[in-house]
């Protein structure tokens, strides 16, 4: 299996087409999306692997062969295209990547360590990433712009604030801090909430290391946005003509046809496709007209465009026979309990999981039903309570409740939203 690294999900369409194409010759033809907005392709031989590498870099997708582990940078995927958020944050993920890139020392990152820009919806904010700017409208710090960004370590606001020139800057000092304070710990720790006291004492690293622009009011990470913004489906759009697509392969696995599908519907637009960290992908840039053909062809080959389409909110690990851990076909399963159930997913529904073992990789950050493969059943697991079930259709009917049992707002219209009026 091999994991390629896209910095904010955002990728060319012509780098969609050679992915798609890189899979289905050299690998299982399936293009697995990861909940870091990467992409991973199974099915690579030993001597495909070469190849396989070679294609990516010539397609700009391996720019540093010694960084390549430590490139995980989320930010949101609808900045700019719906008229929430405050900033682009395209322009960030780039000087981030390329700063993270250039410094030797930061090579030692754990591969597990994360970055996240958040546009000021507050939709990076839940995924607990190591380190994240958080922008904000300016409050009594000045320093002259608009925004200012809240600099949050392990999901918690640091309480320091930074204009937006010095955000990378500020992550940069934050992750090197990271590093500093592990060596002093003397621990083996691949996050910020592993450390002791970690968010503290990387906060008071930073404050000397990079002169942020001063302390602010305490920001609440997550409770500032209107929660619509977050994960739509189906056409999005501003005020203006452009119109952005966004669909979901079914359990996070395009297909390369699929991705053929996607990069021309790109082409007709900015020529973009961002993937998105819940498994989803957005084109952006089409007119109304070219984007409500485009979303008719695009579900036309099995992807999810409907939010009250079954396959909303549900994942799944690799599972049998992909990872040697698992104690179940846990896809398979999954698929088959989505066919299974007779109603949509209620407003509000939580995201679903399925693990083939205890591990549960790729497990969605927050409130969620995690399905966990037992070896003979599963278990379900929501809220802190577990119930055992024999066969899929028990299963599914206690899937069924538990992700209703409590709202969260998940967003549920298909059609081409009104940006708030404030905006
Ligand atoms: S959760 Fe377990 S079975 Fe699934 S991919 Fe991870 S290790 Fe493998």
């Amino acid at each position: 299996m091999a994991r390629v690294r896209v910095p904010g999900g955002i990728l060319t369409a012509s780098q969609v087409r050679e992915l798609g194409a890189t899979a289905a010759s050299l690998g299982s033809g399936v293009i697995e999306l990861t909940s870091r907005a990467n992409v991973q392709v199974r099915g690579l031989s030993g001597e495909t692997e070469t190849e396989f590498a070679g294609r990516m870099a010539a397609a700009g997708l391996l720019p540093s062969a010694t960084h390549e582990r430590v490139r995980n940078i989320l930010a949101s995927p609808m900045a700019g295209l719906d008229g929430y958020g405050l900033i682009e944050v395209a322009p960030l993920v780039r000087e981030l990547d390329l700063a993270l890139c250039a410094r030797p020392a930061l090579s030692e990152l754990p591969g597990r360590f994360l970055f996240a820009i958040d546009d000021g919806r507050s939709d990076m904010t839940p995924l607990g990433a190591d380190v994240t700017l958080l922008p904000t409208p300016r409050s009594t710090s000045s320093h002259g712009d608009a925004v200012e960004g809240a600099l949050l370590l392990a999901g918690e606001d640091s309480g320091l604030r930074v204009n937006l020139a010095g955000a990378v800057p500020a992550m940069m000092a934050a992750a090197e801090a990271f590093l500093a304070e592990r060596s002093a710990q003397n621990s083996t720790a691949w996050r910020v909430s592993e450390l002791n006291d970690g968010p503290a004492r990387i906060g008071a690293r930073i404050g000397s290391a990079a002169a942020p622009s001063g302390v602010g009011d305490t920001v609440v990470p997550g409770g500032a946005a209107d929660v619509r913004s977050r994960h739509p489906l189906g056409l999005v759009g501003g005020r203006g003509e452009r119109v952005a697509v966004v669909v979901m392969p079914p359990l996070g696995r395009l297909t390369s046809a699929q991705a053929h599908s996607l990069a021309a519907a790109a082409e007709a637009g900015d020529g973009e496709i961002r993937l998105t960290p819940w498994r989803g992908a957005v084109v952006p840039g089409l007119n109304r007209e070219d984007a409500e053909l485009w979303l008719a062809r695009l579900a036309a080959t099995g992807l999810v465009t409907d939010p009250l389409s079954p396959w909303t909110g549900v994942t799944a690990c690799a599972g049998r026979p992909g990872c040697a851990k698992s104690l179940a076909d846990v896809q398979a399963d999954a698929a088959r309990s989505v066919v299974l159930l007779v109603d949509p997913p209620p407003a509000g529904a939580l995201p679903v999981h399925w693990a083939g073992c205890e591990r549960r990789c790729g497990r969605p950050s927050g409130r969620a039903v995690v399905v966990v493969a037992t070896g003979n059943g599963y278990r379900v697991d929501a809220d802190g309570q577990s119930v055992h079930c024999a066969g899929i259709d028990e299963t599914t009917a206690t899937v069924a409740c538990s992700r209703s049992s409590r709202p969260t707002g998940m967003p549920r219209r298909a059609d081409v939203r009104d940006p708030p009026a404030t905006r």
